[in-house]
């Protein structure tokens, strides 16, 4: 579900709370393992105000900052919902704590009833539904939650359209501004819809009533013209002014799968992307990154994830009080894999510097899955992908790149971002491991280069470059109607912080495989204390060839 690239994704607290600690593992995990902006649910049932301090406590630790508060049900075999002695009574009092403890920390949803909440429904068995004063007080106590400081709303399943679009109005017309999710729900069996929508109570069209009754015997067609008619409504929604689409996924990924395909939202992909990297959600704005955590992007969340503020515009002034501590960090494991993954990639024995470079050059022909730099190579890599095993073998070992874009349409399907409309551009960039006398085979083209500025460093951070300033954008777009953005930069203080993570994965992840003394381990030490961490930038997007510049350098440092 993570490649279809979701907004947020939901993580649902167990009801009556007996599932709460799986509810933080699964959000944390999330969060932080699979880089997915996370929203935790969290109720008020058999829960003390201390448990939801400690819940909102651990969220926040986990770098989680969504939470959907609800009341909750009732437990298993209770009929009314009876609020916990010294705890909350609904879901407004929730919101009220969360906002009272943790201001603007956390964004904050609330649940929104397109056909009232069940609790007011008081019609014959099949037949339920709210009264209109009912109706109408149950939208009063959904503006109390939005006053209390809810950011959206997330609704129940339905299925009828031409009521979810009235109660919307009715919610605007009291006042309630915030965005409003519609709940979707995929029709996976026929059982299993009638029983979800029984046990919800959800008013079911008769066309959609008579149309599974049709192929109820046949799964296939259920699954089928269960696709079709939850498309429609999709559809429908959409074009209505919907934000989004909350789709309550319950396991039936191939459903939701075929209804995103449907509403050609998978295949835009490049038109919702935001920004050239995903953005983390919630309150705070974040426009622009340093390129170096290209490849592990979950390393970099999890360095900014308590950040209050990012800066904006330009990287310029890492000394703003905006940058935070970059430097705090913990999880130096993650996005590398699993000690059998590695060692089944690059685990193999090394007798010279020539075998780590020839490790390099299978990575990027796809023979092997991994480096500890990275996991996969992206879209952009590929029409590089030969060059650059050249360049890995011959020993500049890349870790990163990207190539100049002089002006792709902002909708471009592999350097495509920030909406239609628009036209981005970015520099070629390549960062590589290199020894000494290949970083002179640099220094010593560059006069050759104009455009091309470098900088380097080695593990005991002894720095040099040749650009004039410390922070240059790499990546920019020009937009209808709004500033330049320039998303990604290359600045030398957040490089500084990158090259102890990226100096130190040769030894945590590569050299720990081979045991101390060998000559595997020797190799990768000689490397790791010798070797220099480069960038390299082309400025010049239109008529530069960073590839020129590298066999330039790797003729004079043959030399
Ligand atoms: C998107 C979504 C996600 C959900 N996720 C979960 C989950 O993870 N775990 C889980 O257990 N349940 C979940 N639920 C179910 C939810 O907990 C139940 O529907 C619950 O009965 C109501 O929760 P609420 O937050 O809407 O409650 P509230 O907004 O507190 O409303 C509950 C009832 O009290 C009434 N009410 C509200 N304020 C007052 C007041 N001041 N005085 C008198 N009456 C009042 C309302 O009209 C309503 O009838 C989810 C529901 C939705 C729509």
């Amino acid at each position: 579900m993570a490649k279809l690239e979701p907004m947020f994704v939901d993580i649902t607290w167990g009801a009556g709370g007996t599932t709460s600690d799986l509810t933080m593992e699964l959000a944390s995990n999330f969060q932080q393992q699979f880089n997915l902006e996370t929203q935790m649910h969290l109720t008020c049932t058999n829960i003390s105000k201390e448990s939801v301090t400690d819940a909102l406590s651990k969220a926040r630790s986990a770098g989680i900052r969504n939470i959907l508060c609800l009341r909750g049900d009732p437990p298993a075999g209770q009929d009314k919902w009876q609020a916990t002695e010294g705890g909350f009574n609904n879901a407004v009092d929730l919101v009220r704590y969360v906002k009272e403890q943790h201001g603007d920390y956390f964004g904050v949803s609330v649940a929104g009833y397109p056909e009232g909440h069940i609790d007011w429904f008081k019609g014959e068995e099949g037949a339920d539904e709210c009264a209109r004063d009912d109706y109408m007080r149950d939208l009063q106590f959904l503006k109390d939650k939005v006053d209390a400081g809810a950011d959206s709303i997330i609704t129940q399943l339905f299925y009828d359209v031409d009521q979810y679009l009235q109660w919307v109005k009715d919610c605007r017309e009291i006042g309630i501004t915030v965005p409003i999710i519609p709940g979707i729900m995929p029709i996976g069996s026929y059982a299993g819809f009638f029983r979800m929508t029984g046990f919800c109570k959800t008013k079911i069209p008769q066309a959609l009533k008579d149309g599974l009754n049709a192929v109820k015997d046949n799964e296939e067609a259920v699954k089928e013209f269960g696709v079709q008619i939850v498309t429609d409504m999709c559809r429908r929604l959409l074009d209505a002014g919907a934000p989004g689409l909350h789709i309550y996924t319950l396991n039936q990924e191939n459903a939701t799968i075929d209804i995103l395909t449907n509403l050609g939202m998978l295949a835009s992909a490049s038109e919702r992307k935001a920004l050239p990297w995903r953005a983390r959600i919630g309150n705070q704005q974040e426009d622009v990154r340093p390129i170096f955590w290209a490849n592990r992007p979950r390393s970099y969340n999890q360095r900014t994830m308590k950040w209050g503020d990012y800066p904006s515009g330009r990287w310029g002034d890492s000394r703003s009080p905006a940058y935070g501590e970059l430097t705090d960090y913990h999880l130096t494991q993650i996005h590398t894999g699993d000690e059998a993954d590695r060692r089944s990639a690059y685990g193999a024995e090394l007798s010279t510097t020539q075998d780590v470079n020839a490790m390099f050059a299978k990575f990027l022909r796809s023979e092997i899955k991994r480096l500890p730099w990275c996991v996969e190579l992206i879209t952009e890599t590929n029409p590089i992908k030969f060059t650059l095993a050249r360049i890995c073998e011959a020993g500049m070992l890349t870790i990163n790149s990207q190539p100049a874009v002089n002006g792709a349409p902002s909708v471009d399907a592999v350097h495509g971002w920030g909406g239609p409309g628009g036209v981005v551009y970015q520099k070629a960039y390549l960062e590589l491991f290199c020894s000494k006398t290949m970083l002179d085979g640099i220094k010593a083209a560059l006069p050759h280069y104009k455009s091309v500025q470098y900088s380097a460093v080695n593990a005991k951070g002894e720095f040099e470059s040749s650009s004039k300033t410390k922070v240059t954008a790499v990546t920019w777009g020009v937009f209808p109607d709004r500033e330049i953005l320039q998303p990604t930069v290359v600045d030398e203080a957040s490089f500084l912080v990158w090259k102890d993570e990226a100096f130190g994965l040769w030894n945590s992840q590569w050299k720990s495989l081979h045991a101390d003394g060998s000559q595997s381990a020797k190799v990768l030490q000689e490397v790791h204390d010798s070797y220099y961490l480069v960038n390299i930038v082309d400025n010049d997007f239109i008529n530069g060839n960073i590839f020129t510049f590298v066999d330039c350098a790797l003729a004079k440092s043959s030399k």
